[in-house]
């Protein structure tokens, strides 16, 4: 059984609509499959519809972008009831802040004299939704006030820099308790993946395994070999769940192909059973895994 957990559609940063995800996974030899879109569950209606025809086991998620320590950190939740009202709000705050901070670097850049409009942002996403810092890069380097996008980032946009400005993220610890009242399950997407470090430790996944964390993703592109086994060995310790996931954003991101990494039969078992348990201890009875019997 091929399970995995942590995908993208066109409902965030991915490039493949929720219907092709599913049919993608259904062509890979995928058996369960998590649609995770960033801090959305836009997705779900349509890839809900694709997996019954299919009979494709779908487990609906989100990606919710959080802060912990200083640090982002992306929460994997499963199965959250999406209209849970605190769940609503802290969404709309993540979202907001997405399309607020290219105003605000603008704001800045021209702050600092430097002749730049949100006319010239959007002309570099390429008038997409999704504009962000890249583009403000990209137009920095059409107005000619920087060489290359590297040189943007290092005078700029980067942490600590002059035109920074930082995006709304939940507190993790928040987020976690939030997505348990709506009834759904946390796993933390790459932990070690984006920089490097070994950061949250042991004792820091201790403190949010008692706030209720169900588990985190261990076999993803961004852990070396020597993460790997060392967070297996931290989610045994802690009683956590080891998941592992493509995070794949179909042409989006290279090598992130459709289960290049899977999670073990028996700890989606484990999952599950965690997911069960966070229903019955809220009153929501909806989202469901669907197709749950199958393949099984
Ligand atoms: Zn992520
Ligand atoms: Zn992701």
């Amino acid at each position: 059984m091929r399970i995995d957990l942590h995908t993208h559609s066109r409902a965030s940063d991915g490039t493949q609509s929720p219907e092709e995800l599913v049919h993608a996974a259904v062509a890979a030899g995928i058996d369960v499959l998590g649609i995770t879109d960033h801090d959305s569950a836009e997705g779900w209606a349509a890839a809900s519809a694709a997996a019954e025809r299919t009979g494709l086991q779908l487990v609906r998620g989100m990606e919710i972008s959080t802060r912990h320590d200083g640090h982002g950190v992306h929460l994997l939740a499963y199965l959250p009831d999406p209209t849970h009202p605190e769940l609503v709000s802290e969404l709309d705050q993540v979202l907001e802040g997405r399309s607020s901070r290219v105003p605000a670097m603008v704001a800045r850049l021209r702050s600092l004299d430097i002749d730049i409009t949100e006319d010239d942002v959007r002309r570099a996403s390429g008038h997409s939704a999704a504009a962000g810092r890249p583009h403000v890069a990209d137009a920095l380097v059409t107005l000619g006030v920087v060489a290359d996008r590297d040189e943007a980032f290092a005078r700029f946009l980067d942490r600590g820099r002059p035109a920074h400005a930082n995006r709304y993220a939940s507190p993790l610890r928040t987020m976690i308790r939030v997505v348990a009242e709506a009834g759904g399950v946390t796993v933390i997407a790459h932990p070690w993946g984006r920089h490097g470090q070994e950061r949250p430790d042991e004792a820091a996944l201790a403190e949010l395994a008692a706030l209720g964390l169900a588990g985190i993703e261990v076999d993803h592109q961004d852990h070396g070999p020597r993460s790997r086994d060392k967070l297996r060995a931290i989610a045994r310790n802690l009683g956590l769940v080891a998941t592992g996931s493509s995070d794949h954003h179909g042409a989006g991101k290279v090598d992130h192909e459709l289960g290049c990494n899977t999670t073990d039969p028996e700890q989606y078992a484990a999952l599950l059973t965690r997911i069960d348990a966070a229903a019955a201890a809220s009153s929501r009875t909806a989202p469901l895994v669907i197709n749950r019997e199958n393949n099984l």
